[in-house]
């Protein structure tokens, strides 16, 4: 049996530490690539190419499956991720797909648009900003993903439903996101302050990520305040959407 790895991750620091290799190792079990794409049905491509974007970085790639998605859909994909087990995954994934991206082993705090460039869209998915548990520090990595962007640079971040899941609603329906059958998603302490998600695999390996129960208000008010025009949320893919019941919130946001 896996030991939880991390107490109580509340730096900006210990995302990387959560994801031992034996877990990004099972990582792609967990999504199951077609299905995810099948849930996805394009939202994110569709999204993107609506919005003119050509030059996209892709934050946390964490295995890299949005990377293979937007490269094989035409656009220039450069991917980051400061997880060396996470971006080790992914560049195997892009030889795998045959795709030749860009990579960067980076932390969000680490991003520099004199050394990346400047792009026409930024992804954060897979309900990854929720690893900054301090407000403070959201700010300060939201302002990082606003220098990367032209002016009009469109954004998209999504969560996991937190607010659902702060009114025990919680739901994984394995439609999307973490698809993958031999492998379930549930929930260890929640309170206001810290959202603890436990993998348990077939096997009865488990895993535990711990993270920050981010609201999708707060997060829209935090980007209002970082240099960005809000523009959608989304539930599940759909607009509009039933707060309580979708399991992923997306949000757009233009920057200034
Ligand atoms: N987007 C992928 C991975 C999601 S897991 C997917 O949907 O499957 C969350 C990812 O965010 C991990 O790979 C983790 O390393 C990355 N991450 C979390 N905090 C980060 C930070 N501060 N800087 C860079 N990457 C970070």
């Amino acid at each position: 049996m896996n030991q939880y790895l991390v107490q109580h991750p509340q730096t900006v620091e210990d995302y990387a530490s959560q994801y031992s290799s034996d877990f990004v190792s099972r990582w792609d079990e967990l999504i199951d690539w077609d299905l995810r794409k099948e849930g996805e049905n394009g939202f994110f491509e569709n999204l993107l190419k609506r919005a003119g974007a050509r030059r996209v970085i892709d934050v946390s790639t964490g295995s890299g499956f949005h990377s293979v998605q937007l490269k094989k859909a035409g656009l220039n994909v450069v991917a980051t991720d400061g997880s060396p087990t996470m971006l080790t995954k992914a560049r195997h994934n892009f030889q795998k797909h045959g795709l030749d991206i860009e990579t960067h082993h980076l932390d969000w705090l680490a991003l520099d648009p004199s050394v990346l460039g400047t792009f026409d869209a930024l992804v954060c998915l897979g309900s990854s900003l929720c690893h900054v548990f301090e407000e403070i520090d959201r700010l300060k990595v939201l302002a990082n993903f606003k220098a990367l962007l032209k002016p009009g640079g469109l954004l998209v971040v999504d969560q996991r439903n937190f607010f659902a899941i702060c009114a025990g609603r919680y739901k994984s329906s394995g439609q999307y996101y973490y698809c993958g059958g031999n492998a379930s998603v549930t929930l260890g302490e929640v309170n206001s302050e810290l959202c603890e998600f436990i993998y348990t695999f077939e096997d009865d390996e488990r895993y535990s990520l711990k993270v920050y129960p981010l609201l999708p208000e707060q997060l829209k008010s935090e980007l209002n305040a970082s240099g960005f025009s809000y523009r959608d949320m989304y539930g599940d893919f759909k607009r509009p959407f039933d707060m309580l019941s979708a399991d992923f919130v997306i949000h757009t946001a233009v920057a200034l």
